[in-house]
């Protein structure tokens, strides 16, 4: 299943039927809290039981859709459920008129899409702008407003895994600020792309203007809020060109790659790192879950590899160097004389020992003395 989100450009009264339902749907949502808060379990039966006799009671609630109402006592059924299973997740909690985000799911049967326009019950017509083409007939909609106002339908997509002809090879990936993605072949290399850079200093300026007009304590005036707003929607930009350039970079790589090693590394978005820092970390977060998810999705074989030893491993023979100073750009081996960028040399560790079937550089060295009859580890 994959989705396809785009954005849709609601008129006033469509708008208005879209907050109208989102109103009923919250009531539900709502009334199936108060009755597990007074002791009854609702159970799918009852929440079904629910609607049909509140639909029945109510002529308000009987003028929206019922797909729409049904959609929202099963995301309630598996919140609550979901709260049973995983400790420390709270109960399904009231969902306040301010606070929550208007969210509406549709099913097949709900919504129909004519004319280039999204068609849902009760006669409501929104036309989408289609970014890009849908694949084939979704199989269900979810309607929603972000924090900025902006309306979006993301449907949902069965889709086969669509096989590639084969690739050139193999190709190792290693994360990295500055370069978003070095790999063993330059040619697909993901530099951290300038014209973000322009984005990034009206952030920065946005951040700044945010900072002066806050007061402490007591409601925010209006000029705060402002600022907080085009801070919001300077971000959400910034985003959507970062993972953009992920899509385009990893259509490119997967294509022609078999074998896809990549290191696997999580951005830690430590509270006392940079605004800078943190913007580079999202960009690999975005570039490595949009490679894998293209990856497997063509049928290429994803390796994630440790990030443990990679920048101090030499990718020639394998020997191991001392730890090199973030400051220092070049790896140079002392055993073997190889020397190329730190960046180059992890990514084709990265690569060597996806290729010898591990996942870190300690498994290859283990079996690599195994093998030559040593029985023990010696490191
Ligand atoms: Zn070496």
């Amino acid at each position: 299943m994959v989705r396809y989100t785009y954005r849709l450009r609601p008129g006033r009264s469509a708008a208005a039927a879209l907050l109208a339902e989102w109103g009923r749907c919250r009531w539900l949502w709502n009334e199936a809290v108060h009755q597990q808060k007074s002791g009854q379990k609702p159970t799918f039966v009852r929440l079904g039981k629910l609607l049909t006799e509140a639909r029945a009671r109510l002529p308000w609630l009987r003028a929206g859709s019922q797909v729409a109402q049904q959609q929202m006592l099963r995301d309630y059924a598996k919140a609550l459920d979901r709260s049973f299973k995983v400790t420390r997740c709270g109960r399904p909690k009231v969902k306040s008129r301010k606070t929550s985000l208007p969210s509406l799911e549709y099913t097949a049967r709900g919504f129909s899409i004519r004319d280039g326009r999204l068609v849902l019950p009760k006669g409501v017509t929104i036309p989408v702008v289609w970014s890009r083409e849908l694949p084939s007939l979704p199989t269900s909609v979810r309607v929603y407003r972000d924090s900025l106002g902006h309306w979006y339908a993301s449907f949902v997509i069965r889709r086969e895994v669509e096989f590639h002809p084969p690739g050139q090879g193999s190709i190792g990936i290693d994360w990295g600020v500055s370069t978003t993605a070095t790999t063993t072949d330059p040619r697909f290399d993901l530099p951290y792309l300038g014209h973000r850079k322009r984005c990034a200093a009206e952030l920065a300026k946005a951040q700044r203007k945010m900072a002066r007009r806050r007061r402490k304590g007591g409601p925010q005036s209006r000029g705060y809020r402002e600022a907080q707003r085009q801070t919001a929607r300077l971000a959400r930009k910034a985003t959507r060109q970062t993972v953009h350039d992920s899509q385009v970079w990893a259509t490119r790589l997967v294509r022609t790659h078999d074998l896809i090693a990549v290191e696997d590394f999580e951005p830690a978005f430590l509270a006392k790192s940079t605004m800078a820092r943190k913007a580079a970390d999202a960009a690999i977060g975005a570039a490595k879950r949009v490679l894998i998810e293209r990856a497997t999705r063509g049928g290429r074989t994803v390796v994630l590899v440790r990030p443990a030893y990679t920048t101090m491993t030499c990718s020639s023979c394998f020997a191991r160097a001392k730890r090199l100073e973030l400051h220092e750009r070049d790896f140079r081996c002392e055993v073997c004389g190889f020397a190329d960028s730190r960046d180059r040399n992890a990514a084709r560790v990265i690569l060597a020992v996806a290729e010898r079937g591990h996942v870190g550089v300690e498994d290859v060295r283990q079996s690599a003395h195994l093998l030559r009859g040593r029985g023990s580890v010696a490191v």
